[in-house]
């Protein structure tokens, strides 16, 4: 069985440098100079500082060095310097990732791709779009417009997250629930393996034979190796959408609208939810004008043919009269349906308005649980005394409590922790997952455990060990203790139980 004991302790902190790793850091810069050039290597300490984090803040660490590549054959470069160092190196797009994934290390590399922002092209026929791991996720969205297309993962922080870190986290959004997550619109990934090599997985078209190696790189958070171009599938856009904000007094009835869609097979392309105190957040900073007294709003977006939409918004609104909607409201063009998503789409930083600090949860229940977990969760935040504001992807069942905190108070932050891992027991006690989009980074690593017991922790080291037998990429995440690639799997915990029953073969 997992360890379901109580919130485990924070990942410890990266090693810090010593003497010499110092050394072998300050080594690198030349040759990593005359690589990237002057301006593409970072050393200056408050310069450093620049990258100590990404979007979770309570996990900081300043890198040794920081290289800004410009192109492929350049982080190849950069790769073989470090793996011939024996120096860690860890990937960073935009820094925009709520899981401490491209949280650096004091002797290590960062990797930053923030220079190789080409969209390399855009060919219409085929639907593809080949793009470079720094450009944003939005600006490919842009790009393929006049063609009538998209690219249809949508994280909220699309306008500046970099695709190579969606591809990294298995990015997620609000579209989602229909149109799938990144690992379903990736055809191809150009890669530099931890050992520098510079090639290819997948062909492009998504139905290459053999094993699905893009599969099992896109979410794999920067442990197997840095992408260095993207082949994307694009998605035509849709003739119709409509878009409908629904308010209910409680969640509880927002809760049965979503149901009641689902069941009644229709799939809205997404389906999302904002309790009482993420509606206030979001009407503090942008003033998004929800319905006075709502104690939930719904936003349900439906896309497809004219046809379809139409008879599905009907539905959908029967619906939601039915669950008690008391307020519905349908965008009538680009500029309303934007103004209902504003709300949505600003709440995690919304939240900074009515608190002092917050943690952005994770966490992942089966739709038909959402009720009852959502009712644990105020019950907690009750017995707890701290605040949680509910913002979720309702269709998928991917929750994103907000937990309120002031980190002035002494106890409130470890407080909040607590509160936060209770949240996740609640997740995986009723058969879901300790995230849905941001990944397990550093932060989770510790509740890894909870999901999964030894054995099947050791299997999935197998396949990074085979990426990174050396274990320099991005070491210290995703995994709460870190195999050396040498150990044989087993050995610390006795023979895997399929191999035990003779169902599977250790070699
Ligand atoms: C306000 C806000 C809203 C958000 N909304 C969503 C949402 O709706 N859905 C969602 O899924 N996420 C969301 N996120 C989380 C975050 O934006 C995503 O995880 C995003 O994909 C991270 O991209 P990035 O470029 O910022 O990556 P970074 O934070 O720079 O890195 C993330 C991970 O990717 C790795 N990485 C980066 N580039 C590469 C590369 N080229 N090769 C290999 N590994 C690489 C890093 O090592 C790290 O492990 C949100 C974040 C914020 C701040």
């Amino acid at each position: 069985m997992p360890d379901q004991s109580s919130t485990p302790a924070p990942a410890p902190a990266p090693p810090a440098a010593t003497q010499q790793t110092a050394s072998a850091l300050e080594a690198l810069v030349p040759h990593l100079t005359s690589v990237c050039g002057r301006d593409g290597v970072v050393t200056d300490p408050m310069e450093l500082r620049t990258y100590e984090c990404d979007g979770l803040t309570s996990h900081r660490c300043s890198p040794g060095l920081v290289v800004l590549p410009g192109s492929a054959e350049q982080v190849a470069a950069i790769v073989r310097a470090c793996a011939r160092a024996r120096v860690p190196f860890v990937a960073r797009g935009s820094g925009t990732g709520l899981s401490g994934g491209a949280l650096p290390r004091t002797d290590g590399v960062l990797i930053v791709t923030a220079k190789m922002r080409r969209i390399i092209e855009i060919d219409p026929a085929s639907r593809r779009a080949i793009v470079e791991p720094g450009v944003t996720n939005l600006a490919v969205s842009n790009a393929a417009k006049p063609h009538g297309l998209f690219y249809a993962p949508d994280p909220s922080s699309q306008q500046i997250c970099s695709v190579g870190g969606n591809v990294a986290e298995n990015s997620g959004g609000a579209h989602c629930l229909k149109h799938g997550f990144t690992v379903h619109h990736v055809t191809g990934l150009e890669i530099v393996t931890p050992e520098g090599q510079l090639t290819w997985l997948g062909d492009g078209t998504g139905t290459a034979p053999g094993y699905d190696l893009v599969g099992a790189f896109t979410g794999s958070e920067g442990t197997l190796g840095i992408v260095t171009k993207i082949v994307v599938r694009l998605t035509p856009i849709p003739q119709a959408v409509t878009t409908l904000l629904a308010a209910f007094e409680t969640m509880r009835h927002g809760g049965a609208a979503v149901s009641a869609i689902i069941s009644k097979g229709i799939l809205p392309a997404a389906i999302e939810m904002m309790d009482a105190l993420a509606i206030e957040a979001a009407e503090a900073a942008v003033a998004c004008r929800y319905p006075e007294g709502a104690g939930a709003v719904l936003i349900v977006e439906l896309d497809g043919p004219e046809t379809d939409v139409h008879a599905e918004t009907a539905a959908v609104r029967a619906i939601a009269e039915r669950a008690g909607a008391f307020e519905i409201r349908e965008a009538a063009d680009p500029a309303e349906r934007a103004a209902i998503w504003t709300g949505r789409k600003s709440a995690f930083a919304a939240v900074g308005r009515i608190s002092p600090a917050y943690i952005v949860q994770d966490g992942v229940v089966p739709r038909t649980a959402l009720p009852e977990v959502l009712d644990r969760i105020s019950a907690l935040s009750a017995e707890s005394g701290i605040r949680v504001a509910n913002v979720f992807h309702a269709g998928d069942g991917n929750l994103h409590p907000l937990v309120l905190f002031d980190d002035t108070t002494p106890g409130q932050e470890e407080a909040a922790e607590v509160l936060s891992g209770a949240i996740l027991d609640e997740c995986i006690a009723h058969g879901g997952s300790i995230t849905g989009e941001h990944g397990v980074g550093v932060d989770k690593s510790r509740y890894m455990p909870k999901m999964f017991r030894a054995e099947d922790l050791d299997t999935m080291q197998l396949l990074r060990c085979a990426f990174d037998p050396a274990g320099l990429c991005n070491p210290g995440k995703v995994f709460p203790t870190p195999r050396m690639c040498g150990e044989v799997p087993g050995v610390r915990h006795g023979p895997h139980p399929l191999v035990a029953s003779g169902a599977a073969e250790a070699f």
